[in-house]
Formats: C-alpha cells, sequence, structure tokens
C-alpha cells in the first residue's frame, strides 16, 4: 500500500466501491469457479486474506460489495478442497501463466520517471537516495510507466503467445493488462492443466530460450556449411535465431551485441559487422563471419527473440492471479482482458481506464511525471495543487505521488 494518508486510502476506497457496485457483471468469472482459491488484499490490512472459494458468483460479488479488496486473486489451479491449508487442498491440475512486467525489462526510461517521495515532508527526491534529507524517514519508490515501457511489455507478450502458438500449437488463451506495467497471459489448453513443476520448466527454457546450443545449430563447425546453419524459413528456434540475426545485421543494431559482449568486444565486432552487412543478400551470411562474431551475434539473437517473462510465476502451480476486469490498487486501472488477437491494437492508458474521468478531485501532487490517460494528457508537475479527473487523481494517489490536501 503506498497511500501517502488515510484519508487518501478512504476516498479511492469509495471510489473502488462505487465501481465494483455497478461493474459485478463485468468481472471476469474464472472456469470451474468452486476449485478455485481465492484471495484478496483489503484498504486497511498489510496481509493477504486467503484459501477463500466462493460456489457462485453472486458469492463472490457479495464478498467483493463487503470488503471493497484493494487487489483481488485467484488461483490458476484447481483443488479438491481450496479453502484447505497448502498441503491439505488436494492439487487436480493449474492452467499455465505467465507475467510479462516493465519492471523486469531493460527499458531505459525507468531511470528517468521513477523518484522516492517522503511521505512525512511531502517531498519528492531522486531513487538514489534512501532517507529523506529533511526528516531522515525512509523514503517510499514510486515506480512510473511510459509508453515506452508498456510497448517493451507489448513486444514481449507478442513473442510469448508466438511462441505459445506457432511452437506449441496452444489455443486457448486468456490475455490481460495487469493494470500497471505490464500483460497477463494464460494458456487453458486441457493438456496443459496437469503439467508439473519441472515439465513448465521445460517449457520456460524453451520460451527463454535456455541451454540453446550453437553446435547443434551448426554454428561452431571451422567451415559453415549455410545448408545446415540456421536459415529464415526455418521452423522453431532455428528459424528464430536466424531472423534475429538478420535483424540485427540489417539495422547494424550494435545495442543488441553490447548487451550480449560488453562495450569494448563490440567496438571490436563494428567493422567486421559493418562488412557482413553489405553482403547481407536473402539469409544470414554466417559462412562470412569469423568465429566471434557468429557466437556473438547468435547470443544477440537468442536475447532478442527469447520471450522475457517472469520465470517464479509460470512454474508455480500454486500461483494467485490477479482477477481479470478487477481493479489494480496500484494505480486504479482495470486489470482489463482482451482479446489476444488484439494485443497490437490494445490501448493500455484508455481502454483499462475505469475510474471516473467526468468527475474532478484536488489532490496535492508531490510529483508527477507528463502522462496519458483516457485520451487526455497531463503536463508534469511538482507541489502543486490540482484538480484532476477522478481517474488521473487516483493513479496518483494510489502511486502515493499525491495527496488529499
Ligand atoms: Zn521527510
Ligand atoms: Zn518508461
Amino acid at each position: 500500500m503506498s497511500f501517502i494518508s488515510e484519508a487518501d486510502a478512504l476516498t479511492v476506497k469509495r471510489f473502488f466501491k462505487d465501481f465494483y457496485r455497478r461493474n459485478f457483471s463485468r468481472l471476469y468469472i474464472p472456469s470451474r469457479l468452486p476449485e478455485r482459491e481465492f484471495g484478496y488484499f483489503t484498504f486497511e490490512k498489510k496481509i493477504m486474506i486467503r484459501h477463500l472459494s466462493f460456489n457462485s458468483p453472486q458469492e463472490l460479488w457479495g464478498k467483493i460489495a463487503e470488503d471493497t479488496p484493494l487487489h483481488i486473486y485467484h488461483s490458476a489451479a484447481f483443488y479438491k478442497y481450496p479453502r484447505a491449508p497448502m498441503d491439505a487442498k488436494g492439487w487436480l491440475g493449474a492452467e499455465l501463466i505467465f507475467d510479462i512486467d516493465a519492471d523486469h525489462l531493460k527499458t531505459p526510461c525507468g531511470k528517468e520517471h521513477d523518484f522516492k517521495v517522503c511521505r512525512h515532508c511531502r517531498r519528492a527526491y531522486p531513487v538514489s537516495l534512501d532517507l529523506c534529507p529533511d526528516c531522515g524517514q525512509p523514503l517510499m519508490k514510486v515506480e512510473w510507466v511510459c509508453d515506452l515501457c508498456l510497448e517493451a511489455a507489448r513486444e514481449e507478450a507478442r513473442k510469448l503467445l508466438s511462441f505459445l502458438e506457432d511452437d506449441f500449437g496452444f489455443n486457448r488463451f486468456r490475455t490481460a493488462f495487469s493494470g500497471n506495467r505490464g500483460y497477463h497471459l494464460v494458456v487453458e489448453d486441457e493438456s496443459i492443466l496437469e503439467l508439473d513443476q519441472a515439465e513448465r520448466k521445460e517449457l520456460i527454457d524453451y520460451i527463454t530460450g535456455t541451454g540453446l546450443s550453437m553446435r547443434l545449430m551448426g554454428l561452431e563447425e571451422r567451415v559453415i556449411d549455410l545448408e545446415t546453419a540456421p536459415k529464415l524459413e526455418d521452423r522453431g528456434w532455428r528459424g528464430r535465431i536466424a531472423k534475429a540475426a538478420f535483424e540485427i545485421l540489417a539495422s547494424k543494431n550494435y545495442d543488441a551485441l553490447r548487451e550480449v559482449v560488453g562495450d569494448s568486444m563490440a567496438q571490436t565486432l563494428i567493422d567486421e559487422v559493418e562488412e557482413v552487412s553489405k553482403a547481407l543478400g536473402e539469409d544470414v551470411p554466417w559462412n562470412l563471419m569469423r568465429p566471434k562474431l557468429r557466437k556473438a551475434l547468435f547470443e544477440a539473437a537468442r536475447e532478442l527473440a527469447s520471450a522475457h517473462i517472469d520465470v517464479v510465476v509460470t512454474q508455480d502451480i500454486h500461483r494467485l492471479l490477479r482477477l481479470g476486469n478487477s481493479l489494480n490498487g496500484k494505480t486504479g486501472f482495470m486489470a482489463k482482458l482482451f482479446d489476444p488477437n488484439e494485443l497490437d491494437e490494445f490501448e493500455p492508458m484508455s481502454e483499462s481506464v475505469a475510474l471516473p474521468m467526468d468527475e474532478e478531485l484536488a489532490v496535492y501532487v508531490i510529483r508527477a511525471p507528463r502522462f496519458k490517460l483516457g485520451g487526455m494528457e497531463f503536463e508534469e508537475c511538482e507541489n502543486e495543487l490540482k484538480k484532476l479527473p477522478a481517474a488521473a487523481a487516483i493513479l496518483l494517489l494510489c502511486k502515493g505521488a499525491a495527496t488529499l490536501p
């Protein structure tokens, strides 16, 4: 919970309550509802209330109406006794879940837009400080999210979907915006429900390109045979490596090389890349590269083509997952479900806005970088009393970037 004051939390809670009262029917109801474990955080307590289950949507809605959760989750797993302690639940299977969070991606913008706040002095400070220079209290970090963060997350979701559809042939998915900095993807195919942790780890290794062998791709020979080396038309990882390598050469993406071999080593390879790029024809000219460049290009291609998922989440067969179309207490946005085919068109900063834009709320903004929300743009501001649309004001209150005057 990042609210600056109790009054802030109470105000946000009032908006959440009103949202739920009007929108129960929009909430996602997971399949086999009575076999799922539910858990939630309230606005008041720091620990999660869990080991709950509901026999009908009405029962679930009743609980939400009564307690107004700050965050609400359900298990990806099905249990015989979802209310029992963990070791007595009787695990029956679990959907395969993926979490992509901009937080874990190497976006350069985090350094620019994240900051820290002293909730006592109500001032913003750089992330590098731990204690408030004025009062000595610990500072609270505010993680911002911008278009770059969201696009980076979308790109990872795109790659992940391609692995799941094209390489594994899965065809039943749910995709949702997390309501903050990323995306959730759930595979519902019957065939995966009973996979254990080790089997899920194998899927993860494939998706992340872990243990991929240059030798098996014919790239460690002294003289490269283009017939056995990865080609653009190949299926699976061979094709992915070839496409990513081709792209790196064609766009002279030196950053991709720097990332895997470091600055000084990349510098020594750049002249060679320039030469090889000139010879770029229909496919990757692996045979024209010296072993060092071939290895660097292979590693960079693997990094570029793999999907950067939160491995811990996917491997955990008891994991709780945010309820689709519920509100995320870190932002007040909806964890909006959308059609996986519409990933490219989905606009998180407008489609997930769930709280009113036509009602205003006055807040004291400690700091807010420039942001867009619900089709409106808000300028950067600091230490300023502002009247904002409720959805924007609540975003700032949830993040601890503003407080009620
Ligand atoms: Zn302070
Ligand atoms: Zn960003």
